[in-house]
């Protein structure tokens, strides 16, 4: 057997069942091999039947008196007794007729189910049964449970690993041998069997443990080969020029945060220092982010050289574009502003790639447009990339190699992940953290509301409109294929809105079918306040910063994901007013517990790490769109693991091994280090 054969040769899969297989991804053995259970029911214990108490139990017994009959129309039940040394006892199974005709009365049997009360008596409820053998597969053992699909349950899956075991027992080691010993780790074969055959929860734990060290080394291994690979860059260097920093920091409206002045002085360093600069700033929703990467542009403005600065949304890029503008007007320098997006014209495209060719706008700012041919950047000297878990690692790159050389990259995200979960997967990266606020912001009132109390909560917002602030109403995308339904649903809702309890205010619409023009003309105007209320899909989610806005009403907020939830609120609060966020649910069912945290924490890093032990092993908080970093078995909250898979790493490579012995750690760190790499 070969892990690439097809599960077509495994006894008991044919042309029936094997589509089933593939729905679920597995097509290879070996596909099967890593198809790890979801979880696991313990039925390892075999009991007397006298010593029986409710509950899960499994018993070793003969079945006698097998009846079946129709209570009525439709409802079949059997019914048996199942009879060891000790005892008997009664068995029930509902809807399974062929149940009768399959037990024989002269074999052994294992029985596994739930003891307890039916009908005034204590009867083993639908037992699963098999004859008794020395590797029995859905009974009297750890039962694995598997992600099933229509068709293809648990049992079958259990079946067919069953019969590649020889296969899993032959898996090579994939880890050096000094590793497994310094981590006390069981060898690699070892682990596949177990977490499909555990012979204890001891045992299952010692599989965990070490695919999930073999994980997160894997991640680490590929962290620090791109760091030592982005070390060797030769790098433009960008000197401080004091007098400059002094006058733009004079200019500014307000004073920057302790956090903000410290990050623009580490920026400094590294654009000053002989390796290229790799930072990414994690700074919470409003945070003040934008300011802190226009300081870090100012200086290779002053050098002459140029900065793109990417944003994953056109109407972010165009916010960016107006602030900087204006950030950068008061020392003389906004002229070297330009935007560049997809919605503007063809002409004016042409002239602003002409003006970026020239050289005579330098900080260019625009969407994924920048990345495009026709965009000749002259010196490249920084990269910045705001909202940076938005951008996959091929976009951030085509935007690098704009420069031929290696320019500074300054990427910017606030959907923060745990520092030590952060050094593992951006080993490469430096690390900033803006966690204060700018002073004076209060908490967030959060609130969970009923559908059926809009009411109370629309009074409350007409009050915030007549002080003078302004509201998101925002609805969800109900899916990308379904964008014309959720256009039809924002519509209703701002329908309801503008003719009923708002129909004294202004309320506008905002999604992202409407012409580009048509969009900015609307944000434009909530922005000189000509609209009270914004109804809007997640075209908002990022970014947008519109400091009198207040309230945040969002629709079947249940529909939403933490890191998203989070986002959205971070669009109020930016001010000194106070901000609410209110979550209406989408029916009168209590609300999950995701928006419970939700609502009791205003913090984004403490969500993530909430959301991450919520998950439980797997994904990585909204930080990759398609999932090809998400661990299967390792606890991100897990610390000491990923410290010890850390550690491992750095010694792998300073003890100088040579990947090329280790032929499936090397595929696996490669392909890790193209999806992660950010050189
Ligand atoms: P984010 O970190 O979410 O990108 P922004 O850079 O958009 O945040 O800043 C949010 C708001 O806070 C903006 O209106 C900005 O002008 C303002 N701001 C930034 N820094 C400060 C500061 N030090 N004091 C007061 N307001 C600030
Ligand atoms: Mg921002």
């Amino acid at each position: 057997m070969n892990g690439s054969d097809t599960i077509g040769i495994i006894k008991g899969i044919g042309p029936a069942t094997e589509p089933l297989f593939h729905k679920i991804g597995i097509a290879t053995l070996q596909d099967l091999v890593d198809y790890y259970p979801r979880s696991y029911t313990d039925f390892s214990h075999i009991t007397n039947i006298r010593d029986i108490e409710p509950g899960l139990v499994t018993i070793k017994a003969k079945i006698i008196k097998v009846t079946g009959r129709y209570v009525r129309r439709g409802m079949h039940i059997t019914e048996a007794v199942a009879e060891d040394s000790t005892g008997s006892i009664r068995m029930v199974w509902f809807n399974q007729p062929y149940r009768a005709t399959s037990i024989g009365s002269e074999a052994d049997y294992f029985i596994s189910g739930m003891f307890e009360l039916s009908r005034q008596k204590m009867v083993l409820m639908n037992p699963t049964i098999e004859k008794v053998s020395d590797l029995p597969i859905s009974t009297a053992r750890i039962v694995p449970r598997y992600k099933e699909t229509k068709g293809l349950k648990s049992n079958q899956i259990r079946k067919s690993i069953r019969e590649i075991l020889s296969y899993i027992k032959s898996a090579p080691e994939t880890l050096p041998e000094w590793v497994l010993n310094e981590q006390d780790l069981i060898p690699r074969h070892e682990a596949l069997l177990a977490m499909h055959f555990p012979e204890s929860s001891e045992h299952l734990d010692e599989a965990k443990k070490r695919l999930g060290f073999e994980e997160v080394f894997e991640l680490a291994l590929a962290s620090l080969l791109n760091k030592d690979e982005h070390d060797q860059e030769h790098a433009l260097n960008i000197v401080f020029n004091q007098k400059l920093a002094k006058d733009f920091v004079g200019h500014l409206p307000f004073e920057l945060t302790p956090d903000q002045k410290r990050v623009t002085w580490q920026i400094y360093q590294d654009m000053a220092s002989a390796n290229c600069m790799n930072r990414l700033i994690e700074g919470d929703v409003g945070s003040g982010k934008t300011v802190v990467a226009t300081m870090a542009a100012l200086m290779v403005l002053a050098q002459e050289l140029q900065v793109a600065f990417m944003a994953p949304t056109e109407l972010l890029a165009r916010q960016h574009a107006d602030t900087i503008h204006s950030l950068l007007k008061p020392i003389g320098l906004e002229g070297s502003v330009g935007l560049l997006v997809g919605g503007m014209s063809m002409s004016q495209k042409k002239v602003m790639h002409e003006r970026i060719d020239s050289g005579d706008v330098r900080f260019i700012i625009g969407t994924h447009a920048l990345i495009q041919d026709k965009v000749n950047m002259k010196n490249l000297g920084l990269v910045i990339i705001d909202e940076q878990h938005r951008f996959g690692v091929s976009q951030r790159k085509q935007l690098q190699k704009k420069a031929g050389h290696m320019p500074h990259v300054l990427s910017m995200t606030a959907t923060p992940i745990p520092r030590t979960l952060a050094l593992t997967l951006y080993g490469e990266l430096d690390i900033s953290i803006i966690s204060s606020k700018p002073k004076g912001r209060k908490a967030i009132e959060t609130n969970i509301i009923s559908p059926n109390s809009t009411k109370t909560i629309h009074a409350y917002i007409d009050l915030e409109i007549d002080k003078g602030r302004q509201v998101f109403v925002v609805c969800p995308l109900i899916s990308e294929s379904e964008v014309l339904q959720t256009v039809h649903s924002v519509g209703k809702v701002h329908k309801e809105l503008a003719e009923g309890p708002f129909k004294h205010r202004r309320v506008g619409l905002l999604h992202g079918k409407l012409p580009a023009d048509e969009k900015n003309a609307i944000m434009q105007d909530f922005i000189d306040k000509k609209i009270d209320i914004l109804v809007s899909t997640t075209v908002i989610e990022v970014g947008v910063d519109v400091p009198n806005a207040t309230v945040m009403l969002i629709q079947s907020a249940d529909r939403f994901g933490l890191a998203q939830l989070h986002q959205l609120r971070g669009r109020v609060g930016r001010s000194e007013h106070q901000g609410y966020c209110y979550l209406v649910l989408s029916d009168s069912k209590a609300p999950s517990k995701r928006l419970q945290i939700f609502e009791r924490n205003n913090d984004g890093f403490k969500l993530a790490e909430l959301d991450l032990e919520l998950r439980g092993p797997g994904a990585i908080y909204g930080t990759f769109q398609h999932g090809q970093l998400d661990l299967r078995v390792a606890k991100l909250t897990d610390v000491k693991l990923i410290e010890a898979a850390r550690q491992s790493a750095r010694r792998f490579i300073k003890k100088d091994e040579k990947m090329v012995y280790y032929k499936h750690l090397a595929d696996r760190v490669n392909t890790l280090r193209s999806v992660t790499n950010l050189n």
